[in-house]
């Protein structure tokens, strides 16, 4: 089963360390704030360590941006219980463990696949 992730566990994989520099599997992924997943990458590189969609959690559509940021915003805070990322799995690249954030935007007619790197200094606990 998926493991779900509250903010502390989620703190503690953001801060986990990089294994190298320069890695050559995510260089491609440049994703300070969300951003649609590359269509060449392939996603097999990303290996899924657990999601902060909490199965009783009541839904929330609400976004936290309490300085003026919005949902691309590079420096947008990370609040688990806050849309998106209430609808995000957690990820680390298999080869430079790199975390990542993934989610699925459904439009009327389309779907986006979205990441954005994982900065322990945006998450939030609000
Ligand atoms: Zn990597």
């Amino acid at each position: 089963m998926l493991k779900e992730l509250n903010t502390n566990q989620l703190l503690d994989i953001a801060h986990s360390p990089i294994t190298k520099n320069d890695c050559e599997q995510c260089a491609s992924l440049s994703c300070q704030g969300w951003e649609s997943l590359p269509s060449g990458f392939d996603a097999e590189k990303l290996r899924l360590l657990g999601t902060l969609r909490i199965e009783r959690a009541e839904e929330c559509w609400d976004e936290h941006h309490p300085n003026g940021t919005n949902q691309w915003s590079s420096d947008a805070p990370i609040s688990p219980k806050h849309y998106p990322y209430n609808r995000s799995d957690v990820f680390e690249c298999a080869s430079c463990k790199r975390k990542f954030l993934r989610y699925t935007e459904y439009g009327g007619y389309y779907l986006d696949e979205r990441i954005r790197e994982l900065n322990p200094k945006f998450i939030t606990n609000i």
